[in-house]
């Protein structure tokens, strides 16, 4: 029988290119676990850090034996988790380790830091090659990081910050929490503060939403976030970062020009991208897969060969157009039909056709130079827009 990655392979193999893709790899411990949290992490111990360390090498080297001929790796983004509890020596031999394994033209290496980072390992993870830093200040305001449980102050996010452009980091991004229960228009009035003076070159401002199943829920059904609240909070971080520069290029997600997310872009793009690590999903040619979640069924995978996957999908075309189209629609340039029609020609687009035009009717989609997008005044019901399109 057909092992997993020889499935993925075949189609791949009639392309006479690689394919430029990018690899995430997923660093599954925290020094605490946050209470509204629902990535896959657990709490830091030196003994799985060790082994995860020895058993994501031994991913690389698996996943490389299998796809080195036909991708070129050209991001690498290290989440988790907390991955800045990697030193720069590991994140160091990590990075050599996806050089030596891959062929890779890395234009850029993101590293996802805690504001409870050691400041003096700034300019060593530059100096392995990370040329991106993304913080996870979540807020200025210490009211919301209070209520958020978080483990940081908003002067630890500054001094990090500051030694990154003072190390000559030229590509940052904050992650900011907004809808969040204790937030106030002062919360407002102190991330802006704080973003004008460190000047990111990136923000991303997530809605608090998911609340299913994490003990944050009690929080929030003490003093929860009306739907029109947070719909108006959105709204004013959306004017309020364009105002000052900050460009939306994605439904949470803003930039000045010429430093959009590349590796976050290859999934809204719907553009191949390897994960490595627990919970960690891949999409290669027309396939899309999710490595298990837990560490233990994760290194049981590697060691057996046993896939276990939390999912594993071969994708038909109708399905590539309606995952695609949920992505692309996701970005504020949207997706051109010539693209997609080329992309996909087995596909028959004229139900699509319809359903188009009735949302252009309504004032759901826009459509400009063949590019049908989302208005961005209709961001935060893009889900159901995007339901409507594709089902
Ligand atoms: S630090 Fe991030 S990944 Fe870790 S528990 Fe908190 S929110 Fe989750």
């Amino acid at each position: 029988m057909e092992s997993y990655r020889e499935l993925v392979i075949r189609p791949m193999k009639e392309s006479h290119q690689k394919s430029e893709t990018g690899l995430y790899i997923h660093y599954p411990f925290c020094q605490q676990k946050c209470c509204y949290c629902h990535f896959a992490s657990s709490l830091f111990e030196r003994e799985l850090h060790q082994k995860w360390l020895a058993a994501i090498r031994g991913e690389i080297q698996k996943a490389a034996a299998s796809f080195s001929d036909y991708v070129v790796i050209d991001t690498v983004y290290l989440g988790g988790g907390t991955p800045s509890l990697l030193t720069p020596e590991e994140v160091g031999e990590l990075l050599a380790s996806v050089r030596q394994n891959f062929d890779t033209q890395l234009n850029e290496v993101t590293l996802e830091v805690n504001p409870t980072a050691e400041v003096e390992r700034i300019g060593d993870w530059l100096q392995t090659g990370v040329s991106r830093f993304s913080f996870g200040a979540q807020s200025f305001d210490p009211v919301v990081l209070r209520v958020l449980g978080r483990d940081h102050t908003p002067e630890q996010t500054r001094l990090l910050v500051e030694a990154a452009h003072r190390a000559g980091a030229d590509n940052i991004g904050l992650d900011l929490m907004i809808g969040v229960p204790g937030e106030s228009p002062r919360s407002l009035e102190v991330n802006l503060e704080a973003l004008a003076e460190l000047r990111p070159e990136h923000v991303s401002v997530y809605l608090m939403e998911e609340l299913e199943n994490v003990p944050f829920r009690k929080i929030w059904e003490k003093d929860p976030v009306s739907e029109e609240r947070a719909a108006e909070t959105y709204e004013t971080y959306r004017f309020s970062l364009e105002d000052r520069g900050w460009f939306q290029y994605e439904i949470s997600n803003f930039a000045s020009y010429g430093y959009e997310c590349q590796h976050n872009l290859k999934y809204w793009k719907y553009q191949p991208f390897l994960g490595m690590g627990p919970a960690a999903s891949s999409h290669l040619s027309n396939f899309r897969w999710t490595n298990p979640t837990g560490l233990d069924d994760w290194l049981v995978f590697l060691d057996t060969g046993k896939p276990g996957f939390s999912e594993f999908v071969e994708l038909t075309p109708e399905e590539e157009v309606r995952e695609c189209l949920a992505s692309r629609l996701r970005l504020k340039e949207g997706i051109s039909l010539e693209e997609l029609a080329w992309r996909f020609p087995e596909v028959d687009f004229s139900a699509y056709e319809l359903k188009i035009k009735r949302l252009l009717d309504d004032g759901l989609l826009q459509i400009n130079d063949g590019r049908v997008r989302i208005p961005s005044e209709k961001f935060l019901v893009s889900n159901s827009i995007i339901s409507e399109l594709i089902y």
